[in-house]
């Protein structure tokens, strides 16, 4: 017997021939479910993290390299911005690697307050899985997505195309490149702060050869001693330096040129987060997946392959220096060239039409404080446990001496069992309560978390964006909302409110099925999975944002008939 099926769509160019040999058994002669004339033969999901929008305004005039051919060749999307308050890096790159929000996917934060352990808890952590090491043993939990509630772009991928989609990620940190690369990678690899590349028994029971030989290449350490300082001269660098607000944190000095050589003769501890703040990191963790990519020959098979990189210096130099500093400047040039070479490199394993690149990033970041109120504007800062405490004192004047407050993860606040329950019951008190919070210096508002569930703020757009945050398992019983220029942090500047310096971030789209131009129309890094799984012909179970169907590109004429069809 013999059945020949053929499909064709605009979507797909999907061909079984299957074969019966023997009376119970089929072969499949020809599996092909290829991504069709639209589909890339890779895709490359690249975040970078703490990446403001206006960057590329402020900055692009000196980047001629990768950046540059992201912005001119590309599509870009001058208005992305994330749709809810909580900008943090787990939230972000979950947002990205799944086309949801946090009220979706569940990650609200990087860590939140566990109502059952009364703990606090990592987005990717998972006492069910081991670090595995690629070179001296690490004392870490596992890490896994397991606290992620929906799927991952990579997952649907693997799981929806023959042959299975193979997905490599890379990063410094695991809270960023888990969520993109998704469960079931070929190659996934963070870097743990004791200065070792390390993988979980989520992904694979042992080192990834591919992975173990690239780093036993190119040690860390070969960068000991090497100073950064700037690529370009001194005049052509904006604003003051040092930067106003700058600490002078990691052994590092507040202006240029920094020294990357820790504080003992051999690299140690101060050295490896040196490192992890210079641009050399984002130099290791682009070759590095250039590097697995062409031993894995991926974008070589009839599949749509994927690489993930989050590059993750420019979030340890925004949150030291502040966005107006010669260092992120720096970082920016030097990632232009990086990018430059990575590009290339992908030119020449799949040729330079066939691979689709998105680039975005997690979420933006607030100046330092002290520039804004040097400024003559209203900004500072609220110390965590300063907050806490008057916190205390407001909810004991009600509800007499003890603890009240459990945890103050980010600005989620998380009372002590009952004590939410308690101030339900009376609505006089609980105004009262909120009303003396909001009176502390740097709030604009509290939500409870019944405000939250109904979500009815159509006439404030922050505690819209609040909701959307809002995950009711995870999420506080009052949550903060900060006045503008405020951040919730001792030193340094931060991210994770949102308003729109945390909120607006660059989203960009290069290569097979984009058609360039700047576009104008609201954006938002959700929407960046949603695009890549149209172009790839696959389905995601559920979306909140939507496919970026301005920058496709046309998809070529067919010039014949599909030959059946059901
Ligand atoms: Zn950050």
């Amino acid at each position: 017997m013999h059945i020949s099926l053929t499909r064709s769509s605009t979507a797909h160019a999907l061909a079984l021939v299957l074969l019966s040999v023997g009376a119970s058994s089929w072969v499949v002669v020809a599996p092909r479910v290829s991504a069709g004339e639209r589909g890339p033969q890779l895709i490359v999901l690249l975040a970078v993290d703490q990446m403001r929008g206006d960057y590329i305004d402020r900055f692009g005039q000196q980047w001629s390299h990768g950046l540059k051919r992201l912005v001119t060749q590309g599509a870009w999307f001058r208005q992305a911005e994330y749709p809810y308050y909580n900008t943090v890096t787990c939230a972000g790159h979950s947002s990205i690697g799944t086309g949801t929000i946090p009220a979706v996917h569940g990650m609200i934060l990087n860590n939140w307050w566990d109502r059952e352990t009364r703990k606090l808890v990592y987005c990717t952590g998972d006492d069910s899985a081991k670090t595995i090491s690629y070179g001296k043993p690490v004392a870490t939990a596992g890490e896994s997505p397991a606290r992620l509630r929906t799927t991952t772009l990579a997952d649907e991928l693997r799981t929806q195309l023959s042959p299975a989609a193979r997905v490599i990620g890379f990063s410094l940190k695991a809270r960023s490149v888990v969520m993109l690369s998704g469960r079931r990678p070929s190659a996934v690899a963070w870097f743990d702060d004791s200065g070792t590349w390390v993988t979980s028994t989520a992904f694979s029971a042992g080192p990834i050869p591919a992975v173990a030989d690239f780093i036993s290449r190119n040690p860390v350490e070969k960068d000991f001693g090497k100073v950064w300082d700037r690529a370009l001269p001194r005049e052509r660098y904006l604003f003051e330096d040092p930067a106003v607000g700058a600490r002078a944190a990691k052994g590092m000095t507040s202006a240029f040129p920094h020294v990357v050589k820790g504080g003992s003769p051999s690299p140690d501890a101060m050295y490896y987060d040196q490192w992890q703040s210079s641009p050399m990191a984002d130099e290791y963790l682009a070759h590095m997946a250039l590097d697995v990519a062409e031993h894995l020959k991926l974008g070589t098979t009839p599949s749509t392959d994927m690489i993930a990189i989050s590059f993750s210096t420019l979030d340890k130099v925004g949150h030291d220096f502040g966005p107006h500093s010669h260092e992120i400047q720096d970082v920016l040039i030097r990632l232009d060239r990086t990018l430059g070479d990575f590009f290339e490199g992908l030119d020449r394993l799949v040729g330079p039409t066939h691979y689709t690149v998105a680039l975005s990033a997690d979420h933006g970041v607030a100046p330092m404080p002290e520039r804004s109120i040097a400024a003559g504007l209203d900004a500072g800062r609220i110390i965590p446990s300063t907050f806490v405490d008057q916190v205390e004192q407001i909810l004991g004047k009600t509800l007499g001496p003890g603890q009240h407050v459990d945890c103050l993860a980010h600005t989620d606040l998380y009372l002590a069992p009952g004590v939410y329950e308690t101030l339900k019951t009376q609505p006089a008190v609980i105004e009262t309560v909120r009303a003396e919070i909001r009176s502390l210096g740097g709030v604009r508002d509290v939500y409870t978390r019944d405000e939250l569930i109904a979500d009815r703020f159509d006439d404030d757009p922050i505690a819209r964006r609040a909701a959307h945050s809002f995950y009711a398992p995870r999420s506080g019983d009052l949550v903060v909302s900060l006045k503008p220029y405020w951040i919730i942090q001792a030193d340094g500047t931060t991210h994770g409110t949102g308003y729109v310096y945390d909120t607006h971030v660059p989203l960009l789209l290069m290569g097979k099925g984009i058609a360039r131009g700047e576009y104008l129309t609201p954006a938002s890094p959700t929407d960046i999975a949603p695009t890549l799984a149209f172009l790839a012909g696959i389905t995601l179970p559920r979306i909140s944002g939507r496919v970026l169907i301005e920058a496709l590109a046309r998809p070529p004429r067919r010039t014949t008939q599909p030959s059946a069809a059901f």
